[in-house]
């Protein structure tokens, strides 16, 4: 990946939910200045009130959401990484665990 096509690719990717967690939110007094305008929001039909940038928008969005997370690691990773229902919580437990490995063999960048 390059900048480019991080630009272009994948940092259009909208974060998605289903309309009954939106609901759910909303009775509990979060999210109420989001509209599915601003967010996916997806019922059985598809997004409501909106239409995908790409076919795959929420995986893309998935892939967003960890190479961010992995940038918190601060520092480069030679590798690759599948992952398979992520979310926020396990690409914190991953950062952790090659933290906790590998900390001493690749110190982090200093910060700008
Ligand atoms: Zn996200």
């Amino acid at each position: 990946m390059t900048a480019e096509s991080f630009r272009r690719e994948i940092a259009p990717c909208r974060t998605f939910v289903l309309k009954q967690e939106a609901d759910q939110m909303l009775r509990h007094g979060l999210g109420t200045r989001v509209t599915p305008k601003n967010l996916l929001v997806f019922d059985q039909q598809g997004p409501i009130e909106n239409e995908l940038r790409f076919d795959n928008e929420c995986a893309r969005h998935k892939a967003l959401d960890l190479i961010g997370d992995m940038a918190l690691l601060g520092r480069e990773i030679a590798g690759r990484i599948v992952a398979y229902r992520s979310g926020h919580r396990l690409n914190a437990a991953l950062v952790r665990e090659l933290v906790a490995r590998f900390a001493e063999v690749a110190p982090a960048r200093a910060s700008a």
